[in-house]
């Protein structure tokens, strides 16, 4: 890592190893090396992300994130090109539909910056492919002819990338099917480049049909001054702000950092989501924790940080299998009609569930701490 980053002005984005090296973000003598990465995949940091990577820690938690390393050339045998199995589940180009009532429309391929542990690297980049506009209405044919379709999540690629004009006739086109009741947008572009958050870009998302706006992000320091206003726009407008987060070594596998990003959050009015496991994405293992660390961090959070900051911990199963939570249980088998459930400081109690009765009558509930 070069050690004068603070002192350059970044003001294209960073696609190339010799870009890294010029923005002081790898060593020179790292450049070939990076670069065969960069032949498999794809590299992007804003000049928004650039400047937080310089001006916070230039080794920690955004850098992390955004900067590729050689490790990215290691690969284990249980790694997948497609981790989450959206080709088992993809009718026609651009839709994934693996639950029954909602879809992913993936209209573009592309993203302003190019996550090191993304979990469809495979899939986007410079090189992939946009929908065409033929191929858009077929997808949306696809849509209108399902009537169990409730929910359309615009994935990809990063949506929000496209031009208010465009996002306005995908959003147009969703308002008037009329069994399509929610619209939910994945997108990393509030905090990573957050000029695109234009009045523009609201308006395109406003309708009488709720829009929800997802935002990934994985570390606290992401939320620049900047970051916040653009979220800040989104919510004074009335769009609901979710989160979702991949757990990550050496960004967020600490409760500490993980409880400063979900309190972030919660205070620019994003209610913490999906805490992802890390997928099994190909060259990413130097980011994969194990389940049983994930679940350690949970618990660590609960009690520790407000309900409100508690995301649900998920796998998606290899496969196309679906999303399933993982978060550690509370909850055990005590032997006969008792349950043991442990409180927060990981004390057990002994927990007695009574009898369920249908005449409305009080239940009788018993809940002791052993001794
Ligand atoms: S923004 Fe999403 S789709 Fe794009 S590189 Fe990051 S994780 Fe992948």
């Amino acid at each position: 890592m070069g050690s004068d980053t603070t002192a350059r002005t970044i003001k294209a984005p960073v696609r190339t190893a010799s870009d890294l090296v010029a923005a002081g973000l790898i060593e020179p003598e790292h450049a070939a090396g990076i670069s065969r990465v960069l032949d498999e995949f794809a590299l992007a940091i804003t000049p928004s992300v650039a400047e937080t990577i310089a001006s916070a820690d230039p080794s920690g938690g955004v850098a992390r994130q955004f900067v590729p390393t050689l490790a990215e050339a290691v690969e284990t045998a249980d790694e997948l090109t497609d981790p989450i199995g959206d080709d088992a589940h993809s009718p026609i180009k651009g839709i994934v539909h693996r639950y029954p009532d909602r879809v992913l429309l993936k209209p573009v391929h592309v993203c302003p910056v190019y996550c090191r542990f993304c979990f469809r690297r495979e899939r986007v980049g410079p090189g992939g492919e946009a929908l065409t506009q033929a191929e858009l209405s077929a997808a949306l044919d696809y849509i209108r002819a399902n009537p169990e379709i409730w929910e359309v999540i615009l994935s990809g690629g990063d949506p929000l990338i496209l031009s208010p004009r465009r996002l306005a006739d995908i959003r147009d086109s969703l308002e008037v099917i009329d069994h399509v009741r929610v619209v939910r947008i994945h997108s990393r572009v509030p905090v990573v480049d957050p000029v695109r958050v234009t009045q523009d870009l609201v308006e395109a998302l406003r309708r009488p049909k709720p829009t929800y706006v997802v935002i990934h992000a994985n570390h606290a320091d992401e939320f620049t001054g900047a970051a916040r206003s653009a979220c800040a726009r989104l919510a004074d407008a009335g769009i609901p702000l979710l989160s979702q987060s991949v757990l990550l070594r050496g960004v967020n596998d600490e409760p500490e950092a993980l409880a400063r990003l979900l309190r972030t959050f919660v205070e620019n009015r994003i209610k913490p989501y999906y805490l992802h496991h890390c997928d099994l994405a190909r060259g990413t293992g130097h980011f994969r924790m194990s389940i049983a660390e994930g679940q350690e961090l949970m618990r660590a959070l609960r009690g520790r940080i407000s309900g409100l900051c508690q995301p649900t911990y998920v796998l998606d199963i290899p496969g196309g299998h679906g999303k399933v939570p993982i978060g550690p249980s509370f909850l055990e088998a005590g032997g006969q009609d008792r349950l043991e459930v442990r409180d927060v400081s990981g004390i057990p109690h002994s927990y007695c569930e009574a009898e369920v009765r249908t005449d409305g009558q009080d239940r009788r509930r018993e809940s002791t701490r052993r001794g």
